[in-house]
């Protein structure tokens, strides 16, 4: 047996069932770089997968119950996987059944195993363990033969669902389209109209570190502020639709219509429009500054895209913004921005790699100074997309 965490997990699976695994798969978590509240505008976002991952190793259960143990939580949860069964107890194992409905729920077949799963993910770290949870679960329900006959959309769009519907999470597509379409180095221009991506390489000698101010004042992004944007964006929509003719979403929104129906839209619409048309143009212009391995201006465009979600979009709060404010002048320091939905939660900050180490010190250090509080801090790079250990791709 080989090394690192693939084997490991294969490892402890055997430990714990008392027999070999039928395979391993793995799953990343994600960060989102730049485009920030546009994925349900249809707008643009830039999301890469990160080098820590959700492992997963299976076997075919013999009692045709499926038997999870999450060392993350440390805990089991046994539950059937069937037509009309009723949800696990524990919140965490809804995603364990979640997953395995959505995929009975489109006619493939979700097998009953006994599963042994460990993540380096962060929990609720805007790193979206979620989503790699459930995408690692999906490629073991279905095993490695079935998993290649299933197109990555729509295993994509099945994770999504297990998360909308069968846990109950208002959550957009990007978690589960970055952690099956991530690639090694580079970042996704993920256009959220069409769900079509194109790589781009990340620049090589740079670090995104995410820095959690451990802050949640509206516990997660499925709760009243980020439903409250939501909702303001239709309205603003509705507004502009019934002046022009080409608005179906505030993707077709330009500036000159912000400009020419700013009374109608009123203060607060208009300068949420404003985040969401702007987001949108940093995202294609951090795009080219990546492609363009200019660092300096990418972080530039963060540094903007905070201010934006800080004055516009209304979605920052203290902590996040001190976090910000204390990062500039560190050495090795290019840019950042809140991160995710807001009101607590995570930033991003681009790094030197050269500097990654003494640079998520010094975060530290100043956060805990400003603030008292103690900042969970991982220094992560674009990782490779979902697959089974072994497997040289999986399509
Ligand atoms: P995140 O930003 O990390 O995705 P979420 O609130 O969307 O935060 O999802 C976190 C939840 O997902 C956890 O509370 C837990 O219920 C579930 N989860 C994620 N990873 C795991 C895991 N490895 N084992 C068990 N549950 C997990
Ligand atoms: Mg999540």
């Amino acid at each position: 047996m080989g090394h690192g965490p693939a084997a490991a997990t294969a490892a402890r699976f055997a430990r714990m069932y008392a027999r070999t695994p039928e395979g391993v798969a793995f799953a990343p978590g994600r960060v989102n770089i730049i485009g920030e509240h546009t994925d349900y505008n249809n707008g643009w976002a830039l999301p890469a997968a990160v080098n820590l991952a959700t492992f997963v190793a299976w076997a075919p259960s013999d009692d045709g119950a499926v038997r999870v143990w999450s060392e993350t939580c440390g805990d089991e949860a046994v539950f059937e996987m069937a037509e009309a069964s009723s949800a696990p107890a524990a919140f965490w194992a809804r995603y364990a059944w979640g997953v395995g409905m959505a995929l009975l729920e489109e006619g493939l077949p979700a097998r009953a195993v006994d599963l042994y799963s460990d993540s380096s993910v962060p929990i609720g770290g805007g790193l979206s363990s979620s989503a790699s949870f459930e995408v690692a679960l999906a490629l073991a329900y279905l095993g490695e033969k079935e998993a290649e006959k299933v197109p990555r959309e729509r295993l994509v769009h099945i994770c999504r669902r297990a998360e909308n519907h069968f846990v109950g999470v208002n959550c957009g597509v990007m978690d589960q389209f970055s952690s099956v379409f991530g690639a090694e180095g580079k970042a996704l221009l993920l256009d959220c109209r069409s769900l079509e991506a194109r790589e781009v390489a990340f620049p090589s000698d740079t670090v995104m570190v995410v820095a959690d101010t451990t802050v949640r004042h509206a516990l997660g992004e499925h709760t009243e502020g980020y439903h409250k944007r939501q909702q303001e964006c239709r309205r603003a929509v509705e507004v502009l639709a019934r002046r022009e003719a080409a608005v179906s979403s505030l993707r077709e929104v330009t500036r000159e219509m912000i400009e020419a129906h700013a009374r109608e839209l009123g203060d607060v619409l208009t300068r949420r429009v404003r985040h969401v048309v702007s987001e949108n143009d940093r995202v294609l212009e951090a795009a080219d500054a990546m492609a363009a391995s200019d660092v300096a201006a990418l972080g530039d465009l963060l540094r903007a895209s905070h201010q934006s979600l800080r004055d516009d979009f209304e979605v920052s709060c203290n902590e996040l913004d001190i976090m910000v404010e204390v990062a500039e002048g560190i050495d090795g320091y290019y840019g950042g921005r809140l991160v995710g939905g807001g009101f607590g939660g995570c930033t991003i900050s681009l790094v030197d790699e050269a500097k990654a180490q003494s640079f998520c010190g010094e975060l530290q250090r100043r956060y805990k100074e400003a603030t008292g509080l103690d900042a969970g801090i991982h220094a992560v790079r674009p990782g490779r997309g979902a697959g089974f250990k072994g497997a040289r791709c999986w399509t």
